[in-house]
């Protein structure tokens, strides 16, 4: 039996937009595989402020990549990555890790070694993933790309809500005004804005922008319960 092609969706957008959210609404309602790529470039900060080195030294972050092995895959239709054999996901929404991410992920040679990871996953299945260059870089060639967005007071008060320290507006104009791979609307990306939103009609939404953006029928499994 010959098995459909393998795709991958690009979520992208500015922090807190809901992009994680209806990344992960959209795989289990398709039933796919949710690839969180702000994961990866977290676990890397993680490691680099556990060994006590300057995010802001890329020299030393570059050569702490050099020394450090790590493995992402996925548990159950989610991503995980492990450093070393730890898997800090419970630690990465810390105020140290909201602060310093956007230094580590600023530098380019962190950059190429999670890309690659990130593509990798394509090789043994479909997948939706969300970052800031899903669909620029790490899948230029997908026609399923949807940029989210929201305004800045329904994200700064998502944060809030979950009381959450992140300062998503530093983060975001890092993330923006970087050099390599910033945030921006990809070529052929639609916009969805969920301010007005709830989560299912953000759902519904972008399902329709992915139908016609051509997405395969994949038998869509009813919403969970
Ligand atoms: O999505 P999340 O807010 O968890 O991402 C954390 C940080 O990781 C972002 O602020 C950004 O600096 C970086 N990131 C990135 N490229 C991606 C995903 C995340 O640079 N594809």
């Amino acid at each position: 039996m010959t098995q459909p092609p393998r795709f991958a969706i690009a979520i992208d957008g500015p922090a807190a937009s809901g992009k994680s959210t209806l990344a992960r609404e959209i795989a289990k309602r398709l039933g796919l595989v949710m690839v969180n790529s702000g994961a990866m470039y977290r676990a890397v900060t993680w490691k680099v402020l556990q060994q006590k080195i300057d995010p802001n030294d890329s020299a030393a972050v570059i050569d702490l990549l050099g020394r450090i092995q790590i493995h992402c895959g996925e548990v159950g239709m989610t991503s995980t990555c492990t450093i070393d054999g730890v898997d800090p996901a419970d630690e990465l929404r810390s105020e140290a890790i909201n602060a310093n991410v956007s230094a580590i992920s600023a530098i380019p040679e962190v950059r190429d070694l999670l890309v690659n990871l990130q593509r990798n996953y394509l090789d043994h299945t479909s997948i939706i993933m969300e970052g800031r260059d899903i669909g620029s870089v790490v899948f230029p060639d997908t026609p399923f790309k949807i940029y989210v967005d929201a305004n800045e007071t329904v994200r700064a008060a998502r944060r809030h809500n979950i009381g959450e320290v992140d300062p998503i507006s530093k983060r975001d104009a890092a993330d923006s005004e970087r050099l390599h791979a910033p945030l921006m609307v990809a070529e052929g990306a639609v916009l969805l804005d969920t301010s007005d939103h709830t989560i299912e009609s953000a759902v519904n939404a972008a399902i329709d922008i992915l139908n016609q953006q051509g997405l395969p029928d994949l038998g869509e499994l009813p919403p969970p319960p």
